[in-house]
């Protein structure tokens, strides 16, 4: 069996990419495995430690980060996030197709480490508006006003790098959406 596929999501904050990959993982066909990402965020209400994030201190982080094991990072409104690489590698040497959940700076982190990998599939999910999207981010109500306010501004900025990415996805329905990137995959696939 050949090695996996390496498929990049970005999307800005709010925007449901979390909600759509779930979606996009029912189709078992697809062989998909999901890289938990490392982050020094606290838990929002209903998140658990190995699940949606592995949930580190700040010294755990700059460790990891410093002996070489992720294989990307960044700092996302004040809090670190990144990708343990010994994980993805496994999955895709299994021939498992490994997702990734990422903002868009650690993306073109990946993008330009894997630029001779043809195996890898960049997705950026667009909101159908900013105002669908500021609704969204609020209707969380698990932040300060402050903080939404950030993640505002810095999805204006992620969107304005869609162009980095292969292929754009609007998140106007979530089965709709979700259809889109499975038949994406399965395009790479053949
Ligand atoms: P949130 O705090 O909303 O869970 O995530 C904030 C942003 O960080 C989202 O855009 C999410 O996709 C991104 N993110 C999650 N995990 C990682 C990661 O491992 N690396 C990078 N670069 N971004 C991540």
């Amino acid at each position: 069996m050949g090695k996996g596929l390496l498929i990049l999501l970005s999307g800005p904050s709010g925007v449901g990419k979390g909600t759509v990959r779930k979606q996009v993982f029912n189709d078992m066909s697809l062989n998909l495995a999901y890289s938990i990402s490392m982050t020094t965020r606290k838990p929002r209400n209903k998140e658990v430690d190995g699940v949606d994030y592995f949930f580190v201190s700040e010294e755990e982080f700059i460790d990891k980060l410093n002996n070489g094991e992720l294989l990307e990072h960044a700092c996302f409104v004040g809090n670190y996030y990144g990708t343990p690489k010994a994980y993805v590698e496994e999955l895709r040497e299994q021939g498992k197709n490994v997702f990734l959940e990422i903002e868009v700076e650690g993306a073109k982190q990946v993008l330009s480490k894997y630029k001779d990998d043809d195996k890898v599939v960049s997705i950026f999910l667009l909101p159908p508006s900013l105002e669908e999207l500021e609704k969204r981010i609020r209707g969380r109500r698990s932040e300060e006003e402050h903080i939404i306010q950030e993640r505002l501004g810095k999805a204006k900025r992620e969107i304005d790098l869609k162009g980095n990415y292969q292929y754009s996805v609007l998140n106007d329905n979530i089965y709709r959406a979700s259809e889109e990137i499975q038949q994406i995959i399965r395009n790479h696939l053949k």
